[in-house]
């Protein structure tokens, strides 16, 4: 038996306290023979929860390489197939990353992990290779990046996906990018319902095409009873409708409890997140790509994203940037369905320690910190 006691800390900030852990577990019980770890007034968090990243297509561990796509999704998307042989083994990148990842306290993730007919499962292999050897706790989304009505094939391999380990289905821009969002939709909806799993779908198509199609994932989401595990990733529909849409919108997701995961883009107006939080919706906050062919943002620590998405919500006030950290956090783990996540007891004890005074202050300096991971001090 393992026990650690952290001694006066603050949990997200409040007074201070101790925290007692036994076998990877917070625990109300002081053990006089527990390891001392003098926590000095420091903050503690709960570890950061990335609710959508892409670790298959990180650069991390080879050189720095120029951007060279357009900004069109269509052209990002090509330049990703046309450049992505080149850049070495899915295990190795993503797991370069993920030591990045662990070492900001980033220890649970949802990635979307591309399958296509050319790569078929061997980057939902190598992103489960990167995961098995390092303490993150790692779900897969099988992701048809390329299209799947408009890449025959790629379906039966989602599903192939699924008996391999990948835990969820995804799909992308049913009628934007794929063209046919009926038949895209019901695939996609057919595969998790058969297989008895949960779906997360990017949506970038805006107004009323992205509404509509918003609509239409509610309807299967209710018919086939997946109340509670479907997300829907980015729904930038949400900030590009009226204000009388957008509630019509916010109250059917609610009430299939659909949650909904945003990566702080830089060319969306943010969602509503005040809006989305009174109605009760679940949100995440992800990365998205990590110094990838889409973008050479991000070093891994969640809580640039939180401070970006604070900055583009225009927030100031303590409660409204806590409240975004509440998404990299607490969110994350709804959206995902983490069990035993928090600071009480009976909660697994995956931390950080910051040296900061507030959570404010943790996502404005964004310091150097302490993680531990199932009890363990790394
Ligand atoms: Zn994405």
């Amino acid at each position: 038996m393992t026990s650690l006691r952290l001694s006066n800390v603050r949990p997200w900030g409040g007074d201070p306290a101790d925290l007692h852990i036994a076998n990877g577990v917070l625990t109300g019980e002081p053990d006089p023979g527990a390891e001392v770890i003098d926590g000095a007034g420091r903050l503690v968090l709960p570890a950061l929860v990335d609710a959508h990243a892409h670790v298959d297509k990180t650069t991390y561990g080879g050189p720095y390489r120029r951007h060279t796509a357009g900004s069109s999704l269509a052209s990002l998307i090509d330049n990703e197939r046309t450049h992505r042989e080149s850049l070495g083994p899915v295990a190795a990148r993503a797991g370069d990353l993920l030591d990045r990842y662990i070492a900001h306290g980033v220890l649970h993730v949802r990635s979307h992990v591309d399958v296509d007919p050319v790569i078929g499962l061997a980057s939902i292999a190598g992103v489960q290779e990167a995961a098995a050897s390092r303490p993150v706790s790692m779900q897969i989304v099988a992701f048809p990046q390329s299209g799947l009505i408009t890449r025959p094939g790629t379906l039966a391999l989602m599903a192939d996906a699924i008996d391999a380990g990948a835990h969820l289905v995804g799909g992308i821009d049913p009628a934007g990018f794929d063209g046919d969002p009926i038949k895209h939709l019901d695939a996609i909806f057919g595969l998790a319902a058969d297989k008895g799993v949960g779906l997360d779908i990017h949506l970038h198509d805006r107004g009323t095409l992205g509404a509509w199609q918003i609509d239409r994932i509610v309807e299967r989401t209710n018919a086939l009873q997946l109340q509670g595990k479907v997300t829907i990733a980015h729904c930038y529909a949400l900030s590009t409708v009226d204000d009388a849409r957008q509630g019509a919108l916010i109250e059917s997701i609610a009430a299939a409890d659909i949650s909904l995961t945003t990566t702080a883009p830089g060319t969306t107006p943010q969602l509503p997140l005040a809006r989305l939080a009174q109605a009760g919706v679940r949100v995440g906050l992800g990365h998205d790509g990590v110094r990838d062919l889409w973008s050479p943002y991000g070093t891994g620590d969640l809580l640039e994203k939180v401070l970006s998405l604070a900055v583009m919500s225009g927030y100031r006030r303590d409660d409204d940037i806590d409240s975004v950290l509440r998404l990299a956090t607490h969110g994350g783990a709804s959206v995902i369905g983490l069990p035993d996540y928090g600071l009480t007891a009976g909660c697994a004890a995956n931390l950080l320690l910051l040296p900061v005074s507030s959570t404010v202050e943790a996502v404005t300096e964004r310091p150097q910190r302490q993680v531990i991971a199932h009890g363990v001090l790394l």
